[in-house]
């Protein structure tokens, strides 16, 4: 097991961070440094997301890491704490509602029995259970939920100081600085220069590539094409005349619209929801711009037809942020094969958040030991599009 000499993480994200957090817990000794070009993290999907957190995947690995991540997360407000810095990610384990429709209901039915089989806590709400549960939400056309109770949702910018706090409290050391190329001695990968042409490492035993959207950019700085690209995904938050007399688990509509609560802080604050509705045929590029047209063209629709008490509720505000897509929909964890000592934790498709603490955990494990114990990732590593073995996992929204 390698404790000692230098790794180095370009990109100091949710994911950045979390590697460099589990690095410094499992016991790596030597310098560890993580290079983040905007410590204001304006950009970064870390700042940007919409926090929910589930284990509703439909393949053991997603479900290994996000069941080690939902853990993880539940605990984070106590055992995250360090001195200067008490993180408030305030997990609310409100729970992750699907509600099926005639549509969808034979592969929801199959693929439920395979999550549970897969040690995923899920289960089908007939419709009784789902009024119960949801008073004032329509449920003329809705066959029966999928519910996991355990999920929920938190905040992920103080999951990002979370994480960021508590790896510079055991010792990484936070470089504002853009990486500009990589060093390499022959075929490995050792170093990093930046932008004002100064280097860092030279004889690295590891660099992370935790660049989030960006990924891709630095990977060709080692002469390397990654299957990552950047696809804008838009939030919008709306306000609700009164408050809403309980609280929203996340609920997906099949419509594809899904929302959360986004809980009042102060007396004064109205009840909120955050609301997102990915578009299919999006197309790729790094385009920040929120288009406010879509509230009512593609969002409102469909949320007040699911509960019309919501033709009430007003726009607060928007925003769009990127997904790092790949072409499996499923993240790249491991070495590059053409590029020894380049890892890759890239690619998460719209659910990086929610497994950061299980990434960060096999990423440590793959650095020093060469394998991941506490989750197998082995069908994530990046050469598997070169083979073809692309990971099909059907829970994604
Ligand atoms: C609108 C939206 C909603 C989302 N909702 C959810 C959700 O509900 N649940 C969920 O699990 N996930 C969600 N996601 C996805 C999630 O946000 C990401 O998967 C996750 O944040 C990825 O973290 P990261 O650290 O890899 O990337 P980032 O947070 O983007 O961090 C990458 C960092 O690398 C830095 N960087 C890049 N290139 C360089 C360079 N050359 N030199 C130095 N620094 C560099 C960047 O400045 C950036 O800070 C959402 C994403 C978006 C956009």
């Amino acid at each position: 097991m390698k404790t000692g000499g230098t790794i180095i993480i370009v990109g100091g994200g949710v994911v950045g961070s979390s590697i460099a957090y589990h690095l410094r817990r499992d016991g790596h000794d030597g310098r560890l440094v993580v290079v983040e070009r905007d410590p204001t993290y304006a950009r970064a999907s870390s700042s940007l997301a919409m926090g929910g957190v589930r284990q509703q995947f439909s393949s053991a690995v997603n479900i290994g890491l996000a069941r080690y991540s939902r853990r993880f997360y539940a605990e984070f407000d106590d055992t995250m704490r360090v001195p200067g810095h008490h993180p408030r990610v305030n997990f609310r384990s409100r729970g992750y509602l699907f509600l099926v429709d005639e549509a969808s209901s034979s592969r929801f039915e199959a693929r439920v029995e395979r999550q549970r089989g897969l040690g995923a806590q899920v289960e089908r709400l007939g419709l009784d259970a789902l009024a119960d549960r949801l008073p004032g939400v329509r449920l003329d056309d809705i066959r029966f939920g999928v519910f996991g109770a355990d999920d929920g949702y938190l905040e992920p910018r103080d999951v990002l100081r979370g994480f960021r706090a508590a790896a510079a409290a055991a010792g990484a050391e936070f470089v504002p600085a853009e990486v500009t190329g990589l060093l390499r001695r022959s075929d490995r990968v050792v170093g990093v220069e930046l932008a004002d042409g100064t280097t860092v490492g030279g004889e690295a035993v590891a660099v992370v590539n935790a660049a989030g959207p960006f990924a891709a950019r630095l990977g060709a700085m080692a002469g390397l094409e990654l299957p990552v690209y950047p696809v804008r995904q838009q939030l919008f938050r709306c306000a609700l005349p009164t408050p809403w007399p309980y609280r929203f688990p996340v609920v997906i509509d099949p419509t594809g619209v899904h929302w959360r609560h986004d809980d009042p802080v102060t007396e004064s604050d109205p009840d909120r929801l955050i609301v997102a509705c990915t578009r299919l045929g999006e197309p790729p590029g790094e385009n920040f711009e929120c288009d406010l047209s879509r509230w009512e063209a593609d969002f409102r629709p469909p949320l007040v037809r699911r509960v019309p008490r919501l033709e009430a509720a007003t726009l607060v505000d928007g925003w769009a942020g990127l997904y790092a897509m790949t072409p499996d929909h499923n993240p790249l964890l491991g070495e590059h094969p053409d590029a020894p000592g380049f890892f890759l934790a890239n690619g998460f498709s719209g659910h990086g958040l929610m497994i950061a603490p299980a990434v960060g955990k096999v990423l440590s494990e793959l650095i020093r030991t060469g394998r991941s114990d506490t989750v197998d990732v082995s069908s994530l590593d990046p050469g598997r599009f070169d083979r073809g073995e692309l990971v099909h996992d059907e829970a994604m929204i």
